[in-house]
């Protein structure tokens, strides 16, 4: 966790970091490495995080800090191979800034319902991109209100969001009349690991 005793200011771990790193295929651009999350991509208050941890015998120098957001400071890998931290940062990156946690939601739906939220849609017959822009733009802020009563938290969980995109999908469903499969409980989830033994 952070320790209010890292001496390395923000600064330099972004000066170090960004004169020697490629910043494509990582979630924030150089010119906004110093308030923007290195994983998530989001501009919010940063945490300077070691990439070997000080437990570990981790330094309080640039080249052992990156920065983060305080939800991915609890994410990320503590290990004491700095490769990993740049493999779990780039396996993470996306394209777009403030994407990221609704990708992760979109992820975690698929984890849940073994299909994509958008292979549904085309299930449901839906494949036309505006059509589908449409329709995120009627219902998503319906259910995006439902969810957000649910108070007391710092901020949506990737379940949450998920469990939106399938609220989503029903009513799209309800709307077209047409009915969403339920998630077949008797599929053993080691399948979905081990792949299918049949
Ligand atoms: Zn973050």
């Amino acid at each position: 966790m952070q320790r209010s005793s890292i001496r390395t200011t923000i600064e330099d771990i972004v000066n170090y970091w960004f004169s020697r790193v490629d910043e494509c295929g990582l979630s924030v651009d150089a010119s906004e490495a110093h308030e923007r999350c290195w994983r998530c991509g989001c501009r919010t208050k940063l945490e300077k995080c070691h990439i070997i941890p000080a437990s570990s015998g981790g330094k309080d120098e640039p080249s052992n800090l990156i920065l983060l957001c305080k939800r991915c400071h609890i994410d990320n890998p503590n290990v004491t191979d700095p490769e990993i931290m740049w493999d779990w940062l780039r396996a993470y990156s996306v394209p777009f800034y403030d994407t990221f946690w609704d990708l992760l939601g979109l992820k975690e739906y698929e984890f849940i319902y073994h299909k994509s939220f958008f292979s549904e849609l085309g299930n449901l017959g839906i494949n036309n991109t505006d059509e589908i822009n449409n329709l995120l733009k009627e219902f998503a802020p319906i259910i995006i209100k439902e969810v957000k009563h649910h108070y007391g938290h710092p901020y949506i969980n990737t379940a949450t969001i998920a469990g939106a995109y399938r609220m989503i999908l029903k009513e799209i469903a309800r709307k077209y009349n047409k009915i969403i499969t339920p998630l077949d409980y008797s599929v053993p989830r080691r399948q979905w690991y081990f792949g299918n033994e049949k």
